[in-house]
């Protein structure tokens, strides 16, 4: 067991702005880990991982706190915590995913203090809010000292624990296009019901007009190493109509699409057979 950590020993920074706390960022001399809920980050260091030289704390920075519902779009500051979204019904109506999704973090300590900007920058294929995110087809906004840059969530994960963020730039917020017609829905496989790692995760986001899939959009998580979309179910699915066959069909073209590995939470099999099942459950719950 590693000793007890000495917390009065971290060289921890307040900025008080998102200004700032880019311009920390920005001077490699003055940079440091970026520390939000530190739910992810604690728990790296309990078990034995060195603490960072500097940290700098974005917990409760305004400029990261914000959600604005636009005509089309759901913003969401990086610094929201889960539990904020699991209760906020005005989100609710427009990315039900994302707040089951949120709700299924942990359990409610954790969702007090971890945040959906910490959950993407961790980039574990396990995150829970990453597929919900994906099927939105939003785009994540990261700030600097030069600019704000967005990048398509879709290219965001760029491999395992990797992310298209740059050393110096901090994750403000996420623009999400709202659901519209659509249905959503968020499903997590796990062992119980709070305070589970997925064994496997989907999310969904699926228009239907008089019976016809108009659009698909589906993501798995802890099947890859990243959360992915399943591109070739969408597409398969787009613009014919639901029948038991097709959602057959899907079911085993999910199956064959994914290649996930095993590991101490599940067999590879379990989970490509779990990931067309959750395409079908997808499927069959559309009203
Ligand atoms: C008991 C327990 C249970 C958990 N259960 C789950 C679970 O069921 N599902 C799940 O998905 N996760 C789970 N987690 C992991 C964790 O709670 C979540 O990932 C949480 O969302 C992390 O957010 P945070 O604000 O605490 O991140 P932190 O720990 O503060 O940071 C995590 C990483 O993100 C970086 N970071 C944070 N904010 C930003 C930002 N705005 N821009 C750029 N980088 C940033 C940090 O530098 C760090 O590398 C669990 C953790 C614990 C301790």
């Amino acid at each position: 067991m590693s000793p007890p950590m000495n917390f009065d020993l971290l060289n921890i920074r307040f900025p008080k702005t998102l200004d700032e706390a880019v311009a920390f960022q920005a001077d490699e001399r003055t940079r440091g880990r970026l520390l939000a809920g530190g739910t992810d980050l604690m728990v790296q260091w309990a078990a034995g991982a060195p603490p960072p030289q500097r940290l700098i704390s974005i917990w409760g920075l305004p400029e990261l706190s914000a959600i604005r519902v636009s005509k089309e779009m759901v913003e969401i500051g990086a610094g929201v915590t889960h539990a904020f979204l699991r209760d906020c019904t005005d989100i609710r109506a427009h990315v039900p995913a994302l707040v089951a999704a949120a709700a299924s973090v942990g359990a409610t300590q954790i969702q007090a203090r971890g945040t959906l900007g910490g959950n993407a920058a961790n980039a574990s294929p396990a995150g829970d809010t990453a597929p919900a995110l994906l099927v939105t087809d939003g785009m994540v906004m990261l700030a600097s000292a030069q600019r704000f840059r967005t990048v398509p969530l879709t290219a965001f994960w760029t491999g395992y624990r990797q992310t298209a963020a740059q050393p110096d730039e901090i994750i403000a917020a996420f623009l999400l296009p709202k659901k519209g017609r659509s249905v959503e829905r968020f499903r997590k496989i796990g062992t119980r019901k709070a305070q589970a790692i997925s064994k496997i995760m989907a999310a969904s986001r699926i228009r239907l007009h008089g019976g016809t899939i108009e659009s698909a959009a589906i993501a798995l998580g802890s099947v890859a190493a990243t959360p992915i979309r399943l591109g070739k179910v969408e597409a398969f699915l787009a613009g014919k109509k639901l029948s038991r066959r097709l959602v057959e069909e899907a079911e085993a073209l999910a199956q064959a699409s994914v290649a996930p590995i095993a590991d101490i939470r599940s067999s590879a099999e379990y989970r490509r057979w779990t990931a067309g099942r959750l395409v079908r459950d997808a499927l069959e719950n559309l009203q």
